[in-house]
C-alpha cells in the first residue's frame, strides 16, 4: 500500500478502498444503495408525529428522523421536547417498524438519546465539538455526521476521523450545505464537494437537500441532482402541516410533494442501477 499522506487516515480509500455499507435493520446505507431517511424537522406532539410516521411507513420510508433535541439560532425559538419528544418519535417508529435518526447536541445526553436512536445525528453547528467527537467514537451506533457550515472537506473528513479513531467505524457524511454569498437559498448544497467526497472517502455520503435549500419546491430538483452526484442516499424535512411547524416548515414537504419525490426517484434509481431502501410490501398511496 502506498504512503497516505493526507491528514486523515481511517476514512480513506487509501486505507480502505471499497465502500463501506453501514446496516441499520433493513436499511443499507452505503454501495449500490440508495436510502431514504425523511420525517420532521422537530417532534411537535403526538398527532404530528404519528401523522407524519404512518404516512411515511405507507410510502416504505424505513427511518424516520425528528429532532428533539433542536439547535435553534435564537435561544427564543422552539427548543424540542426533549425527552418526551424522543419517546413519541420511538412510539410512532416503533408502530411502523422504522428504524430512528435524531440529532445529540451535547456529550451529556448521549446516554439518553443512545436508548431511542438507531442513528445518531451530529448537526452542523457541532461538526467541530471534538468532546461530542470522541464520546460518539465509543458507542455502537452509526452516527450521522452533517458537514459543517464552514467547514472545509479536510475539516469534516477529519471530524470523521475523530469518530473512527475512537473505535465506532459506522459513520455516515451527509452534505446539508454552506454558507456563501448566496442570499436567496438558506443555504448552498455543494454537490461538487460531495462527489469530490465520495472519491476521498469509503464512507457513504447523503445529501440533505431541506437544509441546504430551506426552499421546499427545490427539495425534489436538487435530491435528483444529488443523486446524480453519487449520493448514497436523502434525509428530507416533511410535515403534515408545513405552515404551522414550529421549525422548517418553510423547507418542508407536503405530503404529496414526498409522493411525487419518491416516484421520481424510484425512476432515477432505475437508470443508475441503484438499490432503492425503501419497503416494497406496501400498500399504494392515495391521499
Ligand atoms: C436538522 O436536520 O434539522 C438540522 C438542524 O440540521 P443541520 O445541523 O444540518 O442544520
Ligand atoms: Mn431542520
Amino acid at each position: 500500500m502506498s504512503i497516505n499522506r493526507k491528514p486523515y487516515q481511517l476514512v480513506s480509500r487509501e486505507w480502505q478502498p471499497e465502500d463501506t455499507i453501514i446496516n441499520i435493520g433493513e436499511t443499507k446505507i452505503g454501495g449500490s444503495n440508495f436510502a431514504i431517511i425523511a420525517g420532521p424537522c422537530a417532534i411537535e406532539n403526538e398527532q404530528q408525529v404519528s401523522t407524519i410516521c404512518d404516512f411515511l411507513a405507507k410510502c416504505g420510508v424505513t427511518m424516520v428522523r425528528g429532532g428533539a433535541f433542536k439547535p435553534r439560532s435564537s435561544p427564543y425559538a422552539f427548543q424540542g421536547l426533549k425527552e418526551e419528544g424522543l419517546m413519541l418519535l420511538k412510539k410512532a417508529a416503533e408502530k411502523n417498524q422504522q428504524k430512528i435518526v435524531t440529532e445529540v447536541m451535547e456529550v451529556a445526553t448521549i446516554p439518553l438519546v443512545v436508548k431511542y436512536a438507531d442513528m445518531l445525528q451530529v448537526g452542523t453547528r457541532n461538526m467541530q465539538n471534538y468532546p461530542l467527537l470522541k464520546a460518539l467514537g465509543k458507542i455502537d451506533k452509526p452516527i450521522l455526521l452533517k458537514r459543517g457550515m464552514s467547514s472545509t472537506i479536510e475539516e469534516w473528513l477529519l471530524a470523521a476521523e475523530y469518530i473512527l479513531s475512537g473505535g465506532n467505524k459506522q459513520v455516515i457524511l451527509c452534505e446539508r450545505g454552506i454558507r456563501t454569498f448566496n442570499q436567496d437559498t438558506r443555504n448552498t448544497l455543494d454537490l461538487g464537494s460531495l462527489a469530490l467526497v465520495k472519491t476521498l472517502t469509503h464512507l457513504p455520503v447523503i445529501a440533505d437537500p431541506s437544509q441546504g435549500t430551506g426552499v421546499r419546491d427545490l427539495v425534489i430538483p436538487m435530491s435528483k441532482a444529488a443523486m446524480a452526484a453519487g449520493s448514497d442516499g436523502l434525509i428530507i424535512e416533511i410535515h403534515n402541516h408545513p405552515e404551522n411547524a414550529l421549525s422548517d416548515g418553510e423547507q418542508s414537504l407536503y405530503f404529496d410533494q414526498f409522493k411525487t419525490l419518491l416516484e421520481q426517484v424510484k425512476n432515477y434509481a432505475r437508470i443508475e442501477h441503484r438499490n432503492l431502501q425503501l419497503n416494497n410490501n406496501t400498500e399504494d398511496i392515495t391521499i
